[in-house]
């Protein structure tokens, strides 16, 4: 080596070591085993039930982090007068009883078809109607409606899409084929199940009660025209109904049920330190939900466990969560934080899509959202990033994961999907930049599926030495982003591009 390029390197090599002392000196760096780990323990303890929303532990969980909040010397969030942004949650509770008959021939409810939504009703002499699959697409042009007289009868569609015959996708057309029932006027709206997985499968996950978010723009479950699924049944059945001929057809539901639900995001705020910067926001995310415990859980349990203690799933992402708003307040950023532990993520990112479309602060002012959260892990030397390469700061990520001696891992199980599956996607979709931290793994093997959703997750199977790498690894990425003088963007080509260029134009 020439002594010209060693001076170089000796340079270069002191000012590294300078930066790493001071980087040394920040709060995250200074975190405690013991600050995490209680934390920890007390969010995934028994007492609490498994936090499912709504559920006393749920409301305890919201409770600690508020206090935390307050303590550090958060502010609450414009309109708000506490740390609680309150949502509208019913609890709605299906039919117990509904009757279906097509021509006089009773069907048998649960057995052969389901009541999904719908106001109670009752008609015996009903016209019906078959309108293919229910389907409107201005895009591609079809219109399973047209030339249909549908006012007032009974629409029979087949289920799924035409051609795309995935769960997702089916889901997904639920919501929108009920829409597009009732605005051509029909009476009720029924599917007819022809989907490549079993009904069984479908009625148990269907006949249950479930969490939804009153919205006076929408047509909730209890309301609205009758909309219910029912096996396929035999051809002679089904033919009058799909060739026009006059069929007779009889629907009488007592409807469902609500009750309001009390649950929270929890939420604080933090001005950044700059006299510019302030003005942009950096939102840090975690769900402080689980499932709860018993039949709720959805795995199984006994007598002596039944506690779905969710502490990979989200302990440790809240707690990292804590940490970051912890370590702020000891030292701010130079942008402002929005700290938001949300709530109803299990129940489908309910919570984070709430605050989505009623954000406390412009979303075109939050520059970025940082998500926490994970299955589990099975590789402690790894942190798990769920897009990477996808917002133009992967440099940040590697120094805020490898600053404490673990390895960056990109999303290393794509066919999951993972990046879609949590509480960043509500954001995402809004077109901020997000993604999420997750605890390390390289397969999606047998050892996470031990702790994913089962009661055995719990806090003494943690690595509290994890743990705290994890957390301080989290709070010192998320200060990396705050200080940045670039902002994060979606790369060119991202799924998510067109919804931040329409988020935030050419600013
Ligand atoms: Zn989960």
């Amino acid at each position: 080596m020439k002594k010209i390029h060693l001076f170089i390197c000796l340079l270069l090599a002191s000012t590294l070591a300078a930066q790493t002392s001071q980087e040394a000196k920040l709060p995250e760096f200074q975190l405690q085993k013991y600050e995490v780990e209680s934390a920890l323990r007390f969010l995934a303890s028994d007492d609490l039930q498994g936090r499912r929303t709504g559920s006393e532990g749920n409301n305890i969980a919201a409770r600690f982090l508020a206090s935390q909040l307050e303590a550090l010397g958060y502010q609450k969030a414009p309109g708000l007068d506490s740390y609680y942004q309150s949502i509208p949650f019913q609890k709605v509770n299906p039919p117990e009883a509904a009757a279906l008959s097509i021509d006089g021939q009773a069907l048998t409810f649960k057995e052969d078809f389901v009541v999904l939504g719908g106001a109670a009703t009752n008609f015996e002499d009903a016209k019906a109607v078959f309108a293919n699959y229910g389907w409107v697409d201005e895009a591609t042009g079809q219109d399973d409606y047209k030339g249909l007289k549908v006012k007032g009868k009974v629409v029979f569609v087949l289920s799924g899409l035409p051609g795309e015959f995935n769960p997702q996708a089916t889901f997904k057309a639920m919501k929108l084929k009920r829409k597009i029932a009732t605005e051509n006027g029909a009476l009720a709206l029924v599917e007819i199940y022809k989907l490549p997985f079993p009904w069984k499968f479908f009625t148990s996950y269907f006949g249950k009660s479930s969490l939804q978010v009153a919205d006076a723009n929408e047509e909730g479950v209890s309301t609205g025209i009758p909309y219910i699924w029912m096996k396929e049944p035999n051809e002679t059945m089904l033919e009058p109904i799909t060739k026009g001929k006059k069929a007779k057809i009889g629907i009488n539901n007592n409807g469902f049920a609500t009750e309001a639900i009390s649950s929270q995001n929890v939420i604080g705020i933090l001005e950044g330190s700059d006299p510019e910067l302030k003005d942009e926001y950096v939102l840090l995310s975690a769900h402080y939900d689980h499932v709860g415990t018993g039949k709720d859980g959805g795995g199984a349990f006994t007598a002596e466990d039944s506690i779905f203690n969710g502490a990979r799933d989200n302990a440790m992402g809240v707690v990292a969560l804590m940490s970051a708003a912890q370590s702020f307040a000891q030292l701010r950023p130079k942008r402002s934080v929005i700290i938001l532990a949300v709530t109803g993520e299990e129940l489908g990112l309910l919570g984070s899509s709430y605050y989505a479309s009623h954000p406390l602060v412009p979303l075109d002012k939050t520059i970025f959202n940082l998500n926490s959260d994970g299955a589990g892990y099975n590789d402690t030397s790894l942190i798990v990033v769920m897009g990477y390469g996808r917002t133009g700061i992967d440099n940040l990520l590697h120094q805020g994961i490898e600053s404490f001696g673990k390895e960056l891992v990109a999303d290393p199980a794509p066919e999951q999907n993972l990046f879609d599956r949590s509480d960043n996607v509500s954001f995402a979709a809004k077109g901020v930049p997000a993604l999420c931290f997750s605890p390390g793994f390289k397969t999606f093997d047998e050892v996470m599926m031990s702790r994913y959703h089962q009661v055995s997750d719990d806090a003494d199977s943690l690595d509290f030495d994890y743990l705290l790498k994890f957390c301080q690894s989290f709070a010192f990425t998320a200060r990396l982003i705050a200080n940045n003088p670039q902002k994060p963007i979606w790369v060119e080509g991202d799924k998510y591009e067109a919804a931040g260029k329409a988020l935030y134009g050419d600013k």
